[in-house]
């Protein structure tokens, strides 16, 4: 042995020792690492068993996977999901996720199957595979939005508020969304107080742009003479419906005879007598030429357009729910043959 080793005192006993060291390091780094992928993945696979259950009717489990479903079977899942057969979908996801190994797909695939539960209303699952997601992922920034929507819908709106800081980091435009949340909790805060939410409201509305037309709403039905004080004749296209749905009995026929665009629309309403077409805004002008040439038989209609994914709705929103944008609504009144009942009203 001694004549096989070198002596201890010999420089070269030093180098043996070093790569030793070395050797038996980068074994144990690589032997960590797998066991630590193992567990990731394992640990994965647990937590995915909770969503399986009998729902799902499309079967997989007979099917060995390939690399090559992954495209098609990705593409069968959205066809399921855009016709609303959400199960069958889950079903793909759940049997992709547990066959797929690459870490960013199977992180996507994790996405898309936390927006079907959204979808299909599982609000307790879709949280859980967002917040897994963020445990491994956290700086992801679609699953923090996605998460945010949960919590919305759960009326967790202090824990949607706690994503604002990873996603002010990430550098993203946070004012919308924390605006909006701070709103809902004022809602939730003074849900028994009516004085102090009115109150609450006020300030909002005065340094929050953005909530202007969501506050005004609920200020013309919880105070009407304040939501007339503080209407901004600069933003009345933003309110156009809200105005043309009042019930008469809630104008304020002081304010709106000081108002040239007031005036006609309440005019083209039919609520006031004395003619005006001064409103600036075209469909009105036109409904109030039409009705001061004797024609009474049109209305205005209203869409609901999103600013960010241009989709139409009929009815309003403060979420869209096609891209889920807050605040994003552009309200289009058009003409249209009036009903024979139209007094509805949503106050
Ligand atoms: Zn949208």
């Amino acid at each position: 042995m001694q004549q096989i080793l070198p002596s201890y005192k010999d420089p070269l006993f030093s180098i043996l020792l070093i790569i030793t060291i070395i050797l038996v390091t980068v074994i144990a780094t690589h032997g960590l690492s797998i066991y630590s992928k193992k567990k990731s993945k394992n640990d994965l696979l647990e937590f995915l068993k909770k969503f399986k259950n009998t729902d799902c009717t499309f079967d997989l489990n007979v099917t060995i996977f390939e690399s090559n479903m992954l495209k098609p079977l990705i593409l069968l899942a959205e066809g399921f999901n855009s016709n609303g057969e959400y199960h069958k979908a889950i079903n793909i996801y759940l049997y992709l996720i547990d066959n797929i190994n690459d870490y960013k797909i199977k992180n996507n695939l994790l996405n898309s199957l936390g927006q079907l539960y959204l979808k299909a209303g599982f609000l307790e699952r879709a949280k859980h595979i967002f917040i897994k997601i963020l445990k491994y992922s956290p700086r992801n920034i679609e699953s923090l939005y996605n998460l945010s929507i949960v919590y919305d819908m759960l009326n967790e709106y202090n824990k949607a508020l706690l994503l604002i800081e990873p996603l002010d980091i990430l550098k993203e435009d946070t004012e919308n969304f924390k605006n909006y949340f701070e709103y809902k909790i004022v809602l939730t805060t003074y849900k028994n107080s009516k004085k102090q939410k009115i109150i609450e409201l006020e300030k909002m509305i005065k340094n929050r742009p953005s909530l202007y037309r969501i506050i005004l709403s609920d200020l013309f039905i919880l105070d009407n003479h304040l939501a007339w004080r503080i209407l901004d004749y600069t933003r009345i296209q933003e309110v156009l419906d809200i105005l043309w749905m009042l019930p008469k009995s809630k104008l304020d026929l002081d304010i709106i005879s000081k108002h040239n665009t007031l005036s006609t629309i309440y005019y083209a309403k039919g609520y006031i007598q004395k003619p005006y077409v001064q409103s600036d805004i075209f469909s009105v002008d036109m409904l109030a030429i039409s009705k001061k040439s004797g024609f009474d038989r049109a209305d205005l209609n209203f869409l609901y357009l999103c600013d960010i994914c241009k989709q139409s709705f009929s009815l309003s929103f403060n979420r869209c729910s096609n891209c889920m944008a807050i605040n994003s609504i552009i309200v289009e009144g058009k003409i249209a043959e009036k009903y024979k009942q139209t007094n509805y009203s949503i106050f």
